[in-house]
């Protein structure tokens, strides 16, 4: 198994390889393994998904049994040790394992900015190997560059900023007003001000299908 070969199959499935490290029992690994690999949506994930039974069988949590299906194969076929960002209590450390990629950092709106996905990013799972992978080299954190931060102001209620972090009720507020149908129809406004995150490339449907699990309807 290579790296290579890892990300050919990953892609076959709508998945992106967005970082990998070298660690032990220490971060979480199984015993025995020295390598994971943490996976994301790839440009062509939406299209995949809207053919997928899950998709199309209307029951609830639709993209998490995708994940769990399609992830649990990839494991299968490479060989390698599933892990899933839901399901718990316990919970993979899925935060922590993107910064040690190297490949994810925090950014000044407090969630993590991906060196191709920017603030778009998200983990679909994970699989750790029992072999040491030969990993590719990695980059810098974008913010340091980035003088305009366009994230710290684009929010309309400013319910992300570096002072305060994410203001949870200011958002779902907004969200219940007709100006935070953009919100709900395209994705959040900050996370796409970033000029990194038009590398995910994501498909509005698909930040919109997210929206809607994040502001569900209150029952009162
Ligand atoms: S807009 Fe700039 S500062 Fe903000 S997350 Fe993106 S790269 Fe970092
Ligand atoms: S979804 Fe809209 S209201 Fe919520 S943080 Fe993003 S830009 Fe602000």
């Amino acid at each position: 198994m290579s790296y290579a070969a890892a990300c050919t199959a990953a892609k076959a499935q709508g998945l992106d390889v967005l970082g990998g490290f070298h660690g032990g029992a220490e971060d979480g690994l199984p015993e025995g393994c020295e390598t994971l690999l943490l996976l994301g949506p790839a440009q062509d994930f939406w299209p995949l998904f809207q053919q997928s039974p899950e998709f199309l069988d209307s029951a609830p949590d639709p993209m998490d049994r995708w994940s769990t299906r399609v992830i649990g194969q990839l494991s299968q076929d490479l060989q390698a040790t599933p892990f899933m960002p839901f399901g718990g209590p316990p919970y993979a450390p899925f935060l922590s394992w993107a910064i040690k990629t190297r490949r994810a950092w925090s950014s000044p709106v407090g969630m993590l900015v991906h060196d191709t996905a920017g603030l778009m990013v998200s983990f679909r799972g994970a699989l750790a190997f029992r072999s040491r992978l030969s990993l590719p080299a990695t980059g810098n954190r974008p913010c340091d560059n980035c003088t305009a931060k366009p994230c710290l102001s684009a929010c309309p209620v400013d319910a992300l900023s570096a002072a305060k972090g994410y203001d949870t009720m200011a958002c779902h507020g907004y969200l219940d007003t007709a100006e935070g149908q953009s919100c709900l129809s395209t994705g959040c406004i900050a996370r796409r001000a970033c000029p990194v995150s038009d590398g995910a490339n994501r498909d509005p449907a698909q930040s919109a299908h997210h929206m809607k699990y994040f502001h569900k309807p209150r029952v009162f």
